[in-house]
């Protein structure tokens, strides 16, 4: 609420009544979804090249069936498991279906490499390394297949912590990626001490670059940062045959988003495939 400096009358903001207690019921029945394990499940969203017309990886993003609310998003439940413990379980147990699915893909001939995105929290947890070796271990997926996902600004919140974590991983063979790039502050000095082997550009900036010649510019500088880095650069939230045009004369590497596919059941993702011909 916020007190109107004219008239001395307090404003509710509507938006915060109805949310605070419906964050509150949201926070049991994630507590029990993530006990039950039955209504957390990933969708898969393929990453595709631009320079060889083939699948990269994919992304997993949860998705959250709740039994009266039906789907919740991510953008909505990710926040309140990250303002709480639960995002330390959340991740591990998204992890744990990553990896599964992984290696149900390696084992009908398929190596698709799977990126998890990693809440700012968990890079400061300490049992994080420990935990992402023994799930690689438990299901038997090689460590370059997995790509984790931070964003700048979970990297700037404690810079040292965040690069030992990071460090480890890396040492481990994970590949790490810099999501939503743009949207946060970090120098290149910084970007290029962090052993990250992927710059993910935010897709705020892709979805105006047709129209928008700052946001363009912003793209092409983003690209050319990443190749001087040495980083493999993705656009995210690619959906137009416009977009993919401009991004491939701008020499990005990879391009997710609606144009190829939205995210997709785990079952889908080898019928799409083939159907694409990739
Ligand atoms: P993100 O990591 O930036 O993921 C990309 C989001 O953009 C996804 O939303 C995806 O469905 C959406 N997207 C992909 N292509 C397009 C496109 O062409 N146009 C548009 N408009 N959107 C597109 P989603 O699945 O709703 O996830 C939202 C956010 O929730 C993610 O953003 C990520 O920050 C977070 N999230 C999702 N899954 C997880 C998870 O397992 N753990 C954590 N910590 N966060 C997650
Ligand atoms: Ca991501
Ligand atoms: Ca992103
Ligand atoms: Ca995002």
């Amino acid at each position: 609420s916020a007190k109107d400096a004219k008239t001395g009358v307090v404003m509710y903001d509507p938006q915060t009544l109805v949310h605070q207690p419906n964050r509150l019921l949201l926070l049991g029945d994630l507590r029990r979804a993530l006990e039950r394990q039955d209504e957390l499940a990933l969708y898969y969203q393929p990453k595709v090249g631009l320079n060889v017309d083939r699948l990269c990886g994919v992304e997993a993003l949860v998705r959250w069936n709740h039994p009266v609310r039906g789907m919740v998003s991510p953008a909505e439940f990710v926040p309140i498991a990250e303002s709480t413990g639960l995002i330390n379980r959340l991740t591990v147990h998204v992890l744990a279906l990553a990896l599964r699915q992984a290696r149900s893909w390696l084992d009908a001939g398929h190596e698709i490499p799977v990126a998890v995105n990693l809440s700012p929290r968990c890079l400061l947890e300490p049992t994080l390394l420990d935990t992402v070796r023994d799930l690689l271990t438990r299901h038997g997926v090689p460590a370059r297949l997995l790509r984790l996902e931070v964003t700048e600004t979970a990297v700037m919140g404690n810079p040292t912590l965040a690069l030992e974590t990071l460090t480890g991983l890396h040492r481990q063979g994970v590949r790490l990626a810099i999501d939503d790039y743009g949207t946060g502050y970090s120098s290149m000095a910084y970007l290029k001490k962090l052993p990250v082997d992927e710059l993910k550009v935010d897709r705020s900036f892709i979805l105006n670059m047709t129209a928008s010649d700052n946001d363009a510019i912003l793209v092409r500088s983003a690209i050319d940062l990443g190749h001087n880095l040495g980083l493999t650069v993705v656009a995210e939230g690619v959906e137009t045959a416009e977009h993919v045009d401009a991004l491939r004369l701008l020499g990005c590497d990879i391009a997710q988003g609606y144009h190829f596919a939205r995210p997709m059941p785990a079952a889908e993702v080898v019928a799409w495939l083939r159907a694409s011909g990739r």
